[in-house]
């Protein structure tokens, strides 16, 4: 599901290596502020995660289906919904060394100028 790709800042030139998108199994959430990127596992949200799964219509992908519809049916869990999880994700996270938050929906930043003006390049290996 995610990738990593050649990307460029259109502000000062600064050429990076970035990745896009989370996997089957792990959330890749930025900072708000610098846009320093963090993984976390499903695993490690634990009950949070079985919640969100529990409060949703469809399997959140197809290859968790049978997992999900067993959290579905039998995990002894309230559900929450998606901006719940979102947040609760964050609080997981923890602040960023710089002091933003890291968030579910953050943007990538140039490392040099911070700017979010980026333009995807070359593709390069996908990952999970
Ligand atoms: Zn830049
Ligand atoms: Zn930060």
């Amino acid at each position: 599901m995610g990738h990593h790709a050649e990307t460029k800042c259109l502000d000062c030139g600064y050429t990076f290596w970035e990745s896009y998108g989370g996997g089957f199994t792990f959330h890749l959430l930025r900072c708000d502020q610098c846009g320093d990127s963090k993984q976390i596992a499903f695993d490690e949200l634990g009950e949070l995660h079985l919640q969100y799964l529990k409060g949703l219509d469809g399997c959140y992908c197809v290859a968790t289906l049978e997992y999900d519809e067993y959290v579905r049916k039998h995990a002894p869990v309230t559900s929450i919904t998606e901006e719940e999880y979102h947040r609760g994700i964050s609080d997981f996270a923890g602040p960023c060394e710089c002091g933003g938050r890291y968030t579910v929906d953050g943007l990538p930043r140039c490392p040099k100028c911070k700017s979010t003006r980026l333009e995807e390049g070359m593709v390069g290996p996908m990952y999970d």
